[in-house]
């Protein structure tokens, strides 16, 4: 999300006359688009925001913006600790950044736009595909979220669920394929909410409205994330069913597998009801591609809470996993509760969580070896060892070597001879190297 928002405000700013600089130093302006979700991120952006201060001193007319949920979230409190910074705007204001820059240049006094309204609209907006790859974008299709998962800052800096125009989305996606682009997708903290702040009336549920872009003739793959397990719908299962251009990729983050703990998480699903979604999910999709979120040493997590995200874990075997150590976010409702679980054994629960992890990662890797599948090419792969690198559906890293030349978005028939750490290594299908 935070990615998209920063393509946005570079290009509101090209727009109005400022090029990209690639060097610090000689900007006329930075901006620091920040992320707040664990508390690592905030510090990082402090001490990047702090080094900053230098700059300022060489150059006076420097422009410092910080955008993003450490911006919302600190607003005056960040003006106070960092008085180099001029603007500081929330996720809300991002379109307004041109006006801000005006405004701070001919005012010469810092800026603080960090207002959330439940009335806001998210402004109609064609993308430019001036910078990034040509062939895949993300269209956001909501912002904000309702759930107060009570370790998540989220609700706090992003504010109330305000779903897009689907007018709006549709003429986003035509305008992208138009463009080139093959791959979309559309970005929401909870997806399944989508059209719920709509008038009903004008409602259009998520599956409906996931129906609706995959009919824009032109696009060859469509995604989405991200979707809370309470909320995943048979209507959303059936589009696995339904459509031949909806990747075979589901990110359901289930974040612990201790019903104590989902429940002290205000997750409002039970493990039982999560597998219940696996196997639904599964069924509409056989091949479908699971990966999760999990947070590990939530306050009051014991060994045999962790012990049963282990053990889901083994049932659910995801291809893939996030996990994070848990960090107290003020004002999220979990800072009040007792955390009673040390940081050794927080870093302890993720070495454990992230060892098994690759090891199923790389058992599900070992279970393509031999199947032919469809890749959409990015470009040659960053090992520089002159292979094609391209994309599963399910989104998984495929490598191989072709004589062939390829541009990004185009498709290629593989077979998987090998699992590697991170992707799969090809070679072109021996049906099409007899053909050719
Ligand atoms: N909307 C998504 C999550 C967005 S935040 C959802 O509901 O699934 C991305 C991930 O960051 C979360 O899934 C969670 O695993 C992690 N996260 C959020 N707050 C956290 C915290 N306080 N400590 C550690 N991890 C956290
Ligand atoms: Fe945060 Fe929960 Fe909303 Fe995801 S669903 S953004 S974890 S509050």
């Amino acid at each position: 999300m935070n990615t998209r928002d920063s393509e946005i405000m570079l290009q509101l700013l090209e727009q109005n006359g400022y090029l990209l600089s690639n060097d610090l130093a000689s900007a006329e302006a930075v901006i620091v688009n920040t992320c707040s979700i664990r508390g690592k991120a905030e510090q990082k952006a402090y001490s990047f925001i702090g080094s900053l201060r230098r700059l300022k001193e060489d150059n006076p007319d420097l422009i410092i913006a910080v955008a993003g949920c450490v911006a919302q979230q600190e607003g005056q409190k960040m003006k106070v600790r960092m008085p180099h910074v001029d603007i500081i705007l929330g996720p809300q204001s991002i379109y307004q950044l041109p006006d801000l820059f005006q405004q701070v240049a001919n005012e010469r006094k810092g800026i603080i736009s960090t207002t959330q309204s439940k009335d806001f609209t998210i402004p109609s907006f064609l993308p430019s595909l001036k910078h990034g790859l040509p062939h895949k974008r993300f269209v956001t299709i909501m912002q904000g979220c309702n759930n107060y998962c009570t370790y998540c800052i989220v609700p706090y800096t992003r504010g109330q669920e305000v779903s897009r125009r689907r007018s709006d989305i549709l003429a986003e996606v035509r305008h992208l394929v138009a463009s080139g682009v093959r791959e979309i997708t559309l970005l929401g903290q909870n997806v399944n909410s989508y059209g719920n702040d709509q008038p009903q009336e004008e409602r259009t549920s998520f599956p409906e409205l996931l129906r609706q872009v995959a009919a824009v003739p032109g696009l060859v793959r469509l995604r989405f994330t991200t979707s809370n397990p309470k909320d995943l719908s048979p209507a959303l299962m059936a589009c696995f069913q339904d459509l031949d251009n909806l990747c075979h990729h589901f990110h359901l983050p289930v974040q612990s597998g201790s019903n104590a703990v989902l429940r002290a998480m205000n997750r409002r699903y039970t493990v039982e009801e999560y597998m219940a979604q696996v196997a639904g999910l599964r069924q509409a999709c056989p091949d479908i591609s699971l990966t999760t979120d999990i947070i590990v040493g939530f306050p009051g997590e014991t060994a045999a809470d962790f012990q049963a995200t282990m053990d889901l874990m083994e049932k659910v075997r995801y291809d893939s996993a996030f996990s994070f150590k848990y960090s107290s976010r003020p004002p999220a409702k979990s800072c009040d509760f007792e955390d009673t679980v040390s940081d050794e054994e927080k870093v302890e629960r993720l070495a454990i969580f992230q060892n098994r992890q690759r090891e199923i990662t790389g058992e599900r890797y070992q279970e393509f070896v031999g199947r032919t599948l469809e890749v959409m090419i990015e470009g040659m792969s960053k090992m520089g060892n002159g292979q094609w690198s391209g994309r599963s559906s399910h989104n998984l890293i495929v490598n191989f070597h072709s004589p062939a030349s390829y541009s990004p978005g185009d498709l290629e028939h593989v077979t998987i001879t090998e699992g590697c750490l991170n992707s799969l290594r090809a070679e072109l299908n021996k049906e099409k190297v007899k053909n050719d």
